[in-house]
C-alpha cells in the first residue's frame, strides 16, 4: 500500500493512499459532519453533508467516498462547503418535528449537534411535513419515522446479520420511510429487538424505550461493560443516577459483535436495580413474562433443584 501526500485545510499529512478524505481528516482532528457514514458500514454517501472543496474539481465532492490522492488540496470549511452544509441541514429541520425539549435523543443527536454548530433553527412554514407514523409496538424499541432522516444506517446494520434483513427503505420522494418486513410493526415483523439499529440511528428515529424517562444524555454517569452471555462480549453501558443504576443500553456491535436481547437482558438483570418485567414476542405478540423464562434458564434450575434433592435424599452435602 503506498502513501501520498495531501493538505487539509492547510495542514500537510502523508496517509495510505486506501482511506477516504473524511478518514484522512481524522488523523489532523478537523471532524467533517456526517450522517449517514459509519466506518463499521458500506459507505453510500447519501447524506451529503460530509462534502468538502478540492482545488482544480469543478464540484463538492463527499468525503466518506473519495479516495485520497497524491497531491489533493482539500478545504472542509470553506464558505462553499459551510454554506452547503446548511442548506442540506436547514432541508432536515423544515421537515422535522421541534421536539427537543422532551425527545431521549437530546444531547446524543447529530441532527441536534450539527444545527447548534451551523447556527441553524427550526422554522416555522406551512409546508409539508414528514407524516407522524410512530410505532409504540415493541416494548424495547420506540421507532418514530417522523424523526428519520433516511440515513439508512438503520437496514445496513440490521443487515449485516444474515438471517435478519428487517429493516428496508419502502415509497419515494416525500412518502420515503423506513419499514419492518412487509411494513409491519415491530411487534409483528421478525425483529428480533436486538437493537443494532437504534444504537446507530444518528436521531431519536429508533431510541431504546427501556432507557425512556429514566436518564437523558447529559444526567447521571455511564460506566461501560462486556457482556458475560456468550463468547462476542458485546459493550452495554450502565447507566446511572448517584448510587442507582436505572438503565443498560447497548454501544454499536463493532467488530462483529452481534448485539443480542437475551444478552442486553442479562446485563439489565445483573446491574439494574429495579428492571422492568421482560418481554417475549410469541407468534407476533410481546407478552409480558419473568426472567427465567425470558433468560431460557428455567429448565436448568429445574434440573439443578433435582440434583439437589437427590444429593440431599443421599445424604451428601
Ligand atoms: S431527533 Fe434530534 S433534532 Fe429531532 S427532536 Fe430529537 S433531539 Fe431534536
Ligand atoms: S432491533 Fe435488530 S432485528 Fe430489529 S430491526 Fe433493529 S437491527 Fe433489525
Ligand atoms: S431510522 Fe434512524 S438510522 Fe434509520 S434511516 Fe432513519 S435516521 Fe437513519
Amino acid at each position: 500500500m503506498a502513501n501520498v501526500k495531501i493538505i487539509i485545510d492547510g495542514q500537510k499529512i502523508t496517509v495510505p493512499n486506501n482511506i477516504s478524505i473524511l478518514e484522512a481528516a481524522k488523523k489532523l482532528d478537523i471532524e467533517i459532519p456526517a450522517l449517514c457514514y459509519d466506518p463499521n458500514l458500506d459507505v453510500v454517501a447519501a447524506c451529503r453533508l460530509c462534502v468538502v472543496e478540492i482545488e482544480g474539481s469543478n464540484k463538492l465532492e463527499t468525503s466518506c467516498s473519495t479516495r485520497v490522492r497524491d497531491g489533493m488540496v482539500i478545504h472542509t470549511k470553506s464558505d462553499l462547503v459551510v454554506k452547503t452544509r446548511k442548506d442540506i441541514l436547514q432541508l432536515l429541520l423544515d421537515s422535522h418535528p421541534n421536539d427537543c425539549l422532551t425527545c431521549q435523543k437530546a444531547g446524543d443527536c447529530y441532527l441536534q449537534k450539527y444545527a447548534y454548530e451551523y447556527g441553524l433553527k427550526f422554522r416555522d412554514h406551512s409546508g409539508s411535513m414528514r407524516p407522524q407514523l410512530l410505532d409504540t409496538s415493541s416494548p424495547y424499541i420506540l421507532k418514530d419515522n417522523a424523526k428519520c432522516i433516511l440515513c439508512g444506517k438503520c437496514v445496513r446494520t440490521c443487515s449485516q446479520v444474515s438471517d435478519r434483513m428487517v429493516l428496508s427503505f419502502s415509497e419515494r420522494g416525500y412518502s420515503t420511510k423506513i419499514i419492518a418486513d412487509f411494513d409491519q410493526t415491530l411487534e409483528e415483523s421478525s425483529c428480533v429487538s436486538c437493537n443494532r439499529c437504534v444504537t446507530v440511528c444518528p436521531v431519536g428515529a429508533l431510541v431504546d424505550k427501556r432507557a425512556m424517562g429514566k436518564i437523558r444524555a447529559w444526567d447521571g454517569a455511564s460506566k461501560v461493560i462486556k457482556c458475560k452471555s456468550c463468547q462476542y462480549g458485546c459493550e452495554f453501558e450502565i447507566k446511572s443516577k448517584g448510587t442507582v443504576n436505572v438503565a443498560v443500553v447497548a454501544k454499536p456491535p463493532a467488530n462483529g459483535r452481534p448485539l443480542c436481547l437475551k444478552g442486553r437482558l442479562t446485563t439489565e438483570l445483573l446491574y439494574v436495580d429495579k428492571p422492568e418485567a421482560p418481554y417475549r414476542k410469541i407468534n407476533g405478540q410481546f407478552i409480558e413474562t419473568n426472567w427465567t423464562k425470558m433468560l431460557g434458564i428455567e429448565d436448568i434450575l429445574e434440573r439443578i433443584d433435582k440434583i439437589n434433592a437427590e444429593k440431599e435424599r443421599e445424604g451428601k452435602e
